[in-house]
């Protein structure tokens, strides 16, 4: 199943009188279930294709599709609704609420749900704070935890929705590289257990080496992978031995 089809999406920002083309002419399909990379150096564009994605921004033109559903179409509304119920986020300085405790932080954005009783809603942010192993720090606030730490509370917090597709703009970039190598695979083990689709900005190589795939980005523009070794397809399958989804098949790149 296909959670993301972006097709022909360019995004412009105007700086001043100039136009920053931040990303240009982009096609591509994301299958479900998938644990990806975008990588590509600073200013390249890659959190503008998760903003995108992430129904955050708006494209400047070219369609793009959530679980099927044509985002250019929908109301601001109708837009924050597909988020509260279908993409958590996790980020680059993990962006905790600072006067909420760790189970309050995970709690948070299940308090707009109102299809999620109180009830309910402690026994997720029980369930996924355990799962990030940090049940015994449900009652610390963010400046009581180290950041790895606080970065697990941010992955709890964007699993809490049940997410199908968890976005992380860079999110090992402010953690030295043994926890955010910790960190990666955590989401990766969330990623294999409970099948939620992971896609991740960074432009640390071994982070990338962590991801079954990779897309590569620079100047707006995504570009073959070219590591020795790989296949000669842009997104290299590079699982081997572990077991395969069934529904992470071909990565589909259509490139004009
Ligand atoms: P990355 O996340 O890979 O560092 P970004 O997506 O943040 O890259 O930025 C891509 C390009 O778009 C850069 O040239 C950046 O300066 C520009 N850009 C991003 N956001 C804005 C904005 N809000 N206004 C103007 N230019 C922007
Ligand atoms: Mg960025």
């Amino acid at each position: 199943m296909i959670v993301v089809r972006i097709v022909h999406v360019s995004k412009d920002y105007l700086l001043g009188e100039q136009k920053v083309q931040a990303l240009k002419d982009v096609t591509l399909t994301i299958d479900a279930g998938v644990f990806l990379a975008i990588a590509g150096p600073s200013g390249s564009g890659k959190t503008t294709l998760l903003n995108l994605i992430g129904c955050i921004d708006t494209p400047s033109s070219g369609k793009l599709y959530i679980k099927g559903h044509d985002v250019s179409s929908k109301t601001a509304n109708e837009l924050a609704d597909l988020r509260a119920h279908t993409i958590g986020f996790i980020f680059q300085t993990f962006n905790l609420l600072p006067v909420l405790s760790a189970e309050e932080n995970v709690e948070y954005p299940l308090l707009s749900r109102r299809d999620i009783s109180r009830s309910e809603r402690r026994q997720r942010t029980n369930y996924f704070l355990d799962i990030v192993g940090l049940a015994k720090f449900a009652r610390h606030r963010p400046n009581q935890l180290s950041g790895g730490q606080r970065q697990r509370v941010a992955i709890a917090r964007a699993l809490a929705i049940q997410p199908a597709i968890v976005l992380a703009d860079e999110p090992t970039a402010n953690l030295d590289h043994v926890t955010g190598e910790g960190i990666l695979l955590l989401m990766k083990r969330i990623n294999r257990e409970l099948g939620t689709t992971f896609i991740f900005s960074t432009h640390d190589e071994r982070v990338m080496a962590m991801a079954d795939k990779l897309i590569r980005i620079e100047d707006g523009e995504i570009i073959p992978d070219r590591r020795k070794g790989s296949q000669p397809a842009p997104f290299p399958e590079r699982r081997t031995g572990e077991r395969r989804r069934a529904n992470v098949e071909a990565n589909v790149v259509e490139r004009t």
